[in-house]
């Protein structure tokens, strides 16, 4: 039977841009569809006007250390429309670049809402069309608790466009967008209140980064509350009441809430049920939360139905940006380019751009024992004042570890908070991915002075 199509891709996100160009590169008669504006997720709403914010937000901390090399810095002032409307138009510069991107690579764009009708059908649009394969990379989608008010509260969707900055914004949330908003927020000079259920921010990274951030964040000004959750919202006067129930149920009033508490595969409503493409469940782990559904994937990003594939968020396996290109770009080249591989999940470094930024590639402390035994591992540690705070007299710490394997000497995991944080394990993640022991890091001779050499000079 001939399609219209070789490829249908649902979403031009991270994944559906990478697959679609990819598949086309190859020969393919592809075409994706777009409800939104072309690029997702990270270019429109997440990475990138993140980052943009990120470094807005260092500058007041630099002016201060520049006092202490002599400088004399004048009042700074923050114009927030000036800020705001600057980042709107670098994103739509680069929705823009995408689709030019597209048009280069030989993709038709059909800028509207898709649904599957059957297998090989999809309504998008007014229009039915017929592929071959379908790709679906529609990303996931911030969702609020079900609690009382929560219409007065925002999701990291709509912090890119508010119209004045917040005196006080209380976060709920103790993952990575709740965390990096809480900074970014107090770097801008916002009071900021971050509320979290447990005792710690950012479960599931090593136990020291998640210390030694949370400090950080406690030194700067942010007030954590901790083992305490929100019960309900209430528009007043002067802004809004945030009602609390936990270690500290004092009411508190900010004038913006951010609720950063989880993210759902976006898969209602896209007719999956009429093209047998089944679904697992996974949980949001969060009070007010229902478990939510991502699509069921093999390796090879295949459901359900065989010649149905789902990459990035949608599919819930590790929602960072460079995973959803990769997954997009294994499957095109699996089934276009005839090269079968499967991409690797293993080892992918990822980095908090919170105030002490952070990052981390591989193991664990709490994981590597838990494979290995306490015996089974070595750890390796350093915690300093960087050069760059010296004259200025700031007391900002940089902690680097190493978790090494006891017995293969092997360096299973690479954390770091502090400065360039990101920037650096980037490079110590390829010696992880490769393999490398803690002699291969030893034999590398240091940069100095620089931070960064601490990586080889653990002893
Ligand atoms: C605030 C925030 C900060 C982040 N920061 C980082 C970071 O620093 N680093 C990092 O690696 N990752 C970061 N992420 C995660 C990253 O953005 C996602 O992992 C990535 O965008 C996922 O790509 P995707 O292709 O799966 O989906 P998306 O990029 O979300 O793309 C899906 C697209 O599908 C479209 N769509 C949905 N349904 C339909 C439909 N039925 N028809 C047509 N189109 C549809 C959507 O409009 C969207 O454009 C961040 C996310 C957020 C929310």
């Amino acid at each position: 039977m001939a399609y219209d199509y070789d490829l249908f891709v649902i979403g031009a996100g991270s994944g559906g841009l990478a697959a679609s160009k990819i598949a086309a590169s190859y020969g393919a008669k592809v075409a994706i569809a777009e409800s939104d504006l072309v690029g997702g997720t990270c270019v429109i709403r997440g990475c990138v006007p993140k980052k943009l914010m990120v470094y807005a937000s260092h500058f007041p901390s630099l002016f201060e250390s520049a006092t202490g090399y002599g400088w004399q810095v004048g009042k700074a002032q923050l114009d927030w429309e000036k800020f705001i409307t600057s980042i709107d138009k670098e994103v739509r510069r680069l929705s823009q670049l995408h689709i030019s991107l597209l048009d280069k690579a030989g993709v038709e764009l059909i800028p509207s809402h898709a649904t599957l009708v059957d297998e090989h059908t999809v309504k998008v649009g007014d229009r039915k069309v017929t592929a071959d394969k379908i790709l679906i990379a529609v990303g996931g989608e911030a969702v609020k608790p079900d609690l009382p008010g929560m219409e007065h509260a925002i999701t990291s969707r709509e912090i890119f466009h508010i119209q004045s900055q917040p005196k006080h914004i209380a976060i709920i949330g103790a993952g990575y967008i709740g965390t990096e908003f809480a900074c970014i927020m107090r770097g801008l000079g916002c009071e900021v209140t971050q509320i979290i259920r447990k005792e710690q921010i950012l479960r599931g990274f090593d136990a020291d980064i998640r210390t030694q951030i949370q400090e950080g964040m406690v030194n700067h000004g942010i007030r954590i509350i901790q083992n305490t959750v929100v019960t309900s919202v209430e528009k007043v006067e002067n802004g809004l009441t945030i009602n609390l129930s936990g270690e500290d149920s004092e009411p508190i009033t900010a004038d913006a809430f951010l609720v950063a508490t989880g993210r759902t595969p976006n898969v209602e409503g896209l007719g999956l049920e009429n093209a047998g493409v089944d679904l697992v469940t996974t949980s949001l782990e969060a009070p007010g939360y229902k478990s939510t559904n991502a699509i069921a994937v093999n390796e090879y990003s295949q459901t359900s139905q065989p010649n149905i594939f789902a990459v990035g968020d949608v599919t819930d396996r590790i929602n960072l940006t460079p995973v959803a290109i990769g997954e997009g770009r294994s499957f095109a080249n699996s089934e276009f380019g005839g090269n079968r591989r499967v991409f690797s999940h293993e080892n992918v470094a990822t980095a908090v751009f919170s105030q002490p930024e952070a990052a981390t590639v591989g193991l664990t402390e709490e994981s590597a024992k838990k494979q290995l035994g306490e015996d089974g591992v070595i750890i390796y540690r350093t915690r300093f004042r960087p050069m760059f705070y010296t004259l200025p007299n700031q007391e900002e710490k940089t902690m680097m570890k190493l978790i090494v394997d006891a017995n293969t000497n092997k360096v299973l995991g690479a954390h770091m908070v502090g400065d360039y944080a990101a920037e650096i394990i980037q490079g110590v993640a390829i010696a992880v991915k490769m393999g490398a022991t803690k002699k291969d890091f030893d034999a590398t001779v240091g940069i100095h002075p620089s931070s960064a050499e601490e990586f080889v000079s653990m002893r």
